[in-house]
């Protein structure tokens, strides 16, 4: 079976089974040793001199489980090879430090996930520049590119406010200019968008969210779709220009990152995320149905001022959506007109559980501007169109039915 003769489901359902697994299992095993020890000393001497491949050594750096997770990563990207971290913040802290350096320039969205934002704030500490864009127009990252920017750095559908880049557009300004492009694919997930169609160089998925899908579990993953040239990069050590170049990127990440600052995800979590695949086109394909139809409900609400959903025909990058996405996806936002009615609505709420998580198979709800957005500031909300009454739904498999009832009766309240 190759990858482009079979459907999604099919190739990840199956995937476990590609390498082999012990005893006929249909799972990878749950390997949790610390170490893994050689018959001859010539092995662990080839491990540390990297002329034995594919062998395990110490788990820091990767365990036979985390491995398989990492194969079925790269199977759904479509990439050439994925390194797994402990959360997506290791991942996207791996992407940023072991890549860029004091001097260097990064433009990113200024649409970006919180704890991300707040993480520029590190590199910029750090000497590194940082310019934030508006990224729905292609024009207005090339206005800021400069000899020194590296990197450019969007999110496929913004939380809260499911902005959406022009992901082609930037893909291919990024290739004539050298430029490494990396794509946060966390709220798209590769069921719905497979950023290397665009160019991507890098994609970063948070495995705590749709792909895992259960709210049991943290991850990251960090995958090379094998679009970018690293030979041009000039941040690459000499340690890493060696191999095969399409390697090099995730080598250096993998060394630098996984090995030298050790967010490394666990063989237990690894394996409760690998489940999760299994069903990802399932459940993103059911909660965007069920997104789309409570989105259409809560525009033609009286209480609501505003919807931000991507299926919705106002939103300002629908017609990008439907071709690149085909849905909405799972997240969604409104915004309240009465701003008072804030608490009491979502107190209101029967069925969505008040917490902070995005991609669970139970639909979560939290009001922005007094929480996530909270430590950000009213400026900083303001940039990101953060309105004071609004509010954040991750749609989960509960019956659309049972949803719209419970917002119904809640907004009575509004
Ligand atoms: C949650 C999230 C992250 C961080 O992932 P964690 O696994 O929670 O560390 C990064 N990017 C986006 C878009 C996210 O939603």
């Amino acid at each position: 079976m190759t990858r482009d003769r079979i459907g999604f489901t099919t190739g990840i359902v199956h995937a476990d089974r590609l390498a082999g697994v012990e005893h006929g299992g249909v799972h990878q095993a749950i390997h949790t040793s610390a170490q893994f020890g050689f018959e001859r000393v010539e092995d662990l001497i080839g491990v540390f001199q990297g002329t034995v491949k594919g062998s395990f050594n110490y788990a820091r750096q990767g365990t036979p489980t985390t491995a398989a997770l990492e194969a079925k990563i790269t199977q759904l990207e479509q990439g050439c090879d994925t390194v797994c971290f402990a959360t997506g913040m290791g991942a996207l802290a791996a992407v940023f430090l072991t890549l860029l350096k004091a001097g260097d320039h990064l433009v990113s969205s200024r649409f970006v996930f919180g704890n991300t934002t707040s993480l520029f704030g590190t590199l910029r500490d750090l000497g590194i520049e940082i310019t934030l864009v508006d990224p729905s127009s292609v024009g207005a990252v090339a206005a800021v590119v400069r000899p020194n920017t590296r990197m450019v750095f969007v999110e496929t559908i913004a939380n809260p406010g499911t902005q959406i880049p022009d992901l082609p557009g930037i893909g291919a300004l990024c290739r004539q200019a050298g430029l490494l492009y990396v794509v946060d694919n966390t709220v798209t997930s590769p069921a719905l968008f497979v950023p290397r169609r665009v160019g991507a160089s890098l994609v970063v998925n948070s495995l705590s969210k749709t792909l895992g899908g259960h709210g049991a579990a943290l991850g990251g993953a960090v995958t090379d779709t094998g679009e970018f040239d690293w030979q041009d990069y000039p941040n690459i050590f000499r340690n890493y220009r060696r191999g095969d170049p399409a390697y090099w990127g995730l080598q250096q990440i993998r060394k630098k990152a996984l090995r030298d600052m050790g967010a490394s995800l666990s063989s237990e979590q690894a394996h409760q995320i690998s489940l999760g695949t299994e069903t990802l086109a399932l459940r993103v394909n059911r909660s965007s149905a069920t997104a789309l139809e409570l989105a259409r409900f809560l525009r033609s609400h009286p209480a609501t001022s505003a919807v931000h959903y991507p299926g919705l025909e106002e939103h300002p990058q629908f017609d990008l959506a439907r071709e690149w996405f085909g849905a909405g996806s799972w997240l969604l936002s409104f915004d309240l007109r009465d701003v008072h009615a804030l608490t009491g609505v979502i107190d209101a709420l029967r069925i969505p559980i008040k917490a902070t998580g995005l991609g669970d198979t139970r639909t979560l709800i939290i009001p922005v501007a007094p929480t996530i957005f909270w430590e950000a500031g009213p400026e900083v909300r303001r940039d990101m169109d953060i309105a004071d009454g609004m509010i954040r739904i991750s749609v989960g498999l509960e019956e659309s039915s049972d949803l719209l009832q419970d917002f119904e009766q809640a907004l009575r309240l509004a």
